[in-house]
């Protein structure tokens, strides 16, 4: 399980994250798209990260609806809106907690995936962040979920980073990368990247 105090782990790590690489994730950016990934990330982050201290009295909804709405109104570009859909709709199935189950927290991810992809319409092999999502949340489906969080958020960890580095030889379906056509193969997608470090970052929180 998971408590409140470790769902506040997890934004400050994003934030701590998303600093240290946004020069990083500004140059995959800048190889299939307009070079401003990491500045969006470590924005969002900083400005959620601030937001979230405001709210850290209340339940884990509130404080997950409260990252959403802050990287919706504060990160230009597409993937302000789809990690804020990303946080708001998994919020959703938290409203009241102060702590949430293993299967809660798949709960929430599981929501929060639905919220991106009803968004942005990117289906599986389209070169974007759900490139990571999806096979992680079908591995953490098919896991045993009496297991400890932590084990089952090592393998999530695992199988994303073979995701990231499986969206290289893809040519991007959705967003500004889906412009270059068959010149976006070759190049890692920057925003299956953030997710990458999203899910390294829930990871560090529960260890
Ligand atoms: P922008 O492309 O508007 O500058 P960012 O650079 O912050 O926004 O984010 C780009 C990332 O957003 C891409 O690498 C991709 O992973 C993700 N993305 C773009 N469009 C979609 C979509 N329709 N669905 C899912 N993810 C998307
Ligand atoms: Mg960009
Ligand atoms: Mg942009």
């Amino acid at each position: 399980s998971m408590t409140k105090s470790q769902v506040l782990q997890w934004i400050e790590n994003c934030n701590e994250v998303m600093t240290a690489q946004r020069d990083y994730l500004t140059q995959l950016d800048t190889e299939i798209g307009d070079a401003d990934h990491g500045l969006n990330m470590q924005r969002g982050f900083s400005k959620a990260l601030e937001k979230v201290a405001t709210v850290s009295e209340k339940d884990i909804g509130t404080i997950l609806k409260t990252v959403g709405t802050t990287l919706l109104s504060q990160v230009g570009g597409a993937s302000g809106p789809l990690y804020g859909s990303l946080f708001i709709k998994g919020a959703q199935s938290a409203v009241g907690k102060e702590e949430i189950s293993n299967d809660e927290l798949i709960t929430v991810l599981k929501q929060g995936v639905e919220g991106i992809i009803a968004r942005g319409r990117a289906e599986i092999g389209d070169k974007t962040m759900c490139d990571v999502w999806l096979p992680v949340l079908a591995e953490l489906d098919a896991a045993d979920k009496s297991q400890p969080l932590a084990v089952l958020l090592e393998s999530a960890v695992k199988k994303a980073e073979e995701s990231v580095a499986a969206t290289i030889p893809l040519i991007a379906k959705k967003g500004r990368a889906s412009y270059l056509g068959e010149r976006s193969a070759g190049h890692q997608d920057p925003g299956a990247t953030s997710t990458m470090y999203m899910i390294k970052a829930l990871y560090d929180a529960v260890k």
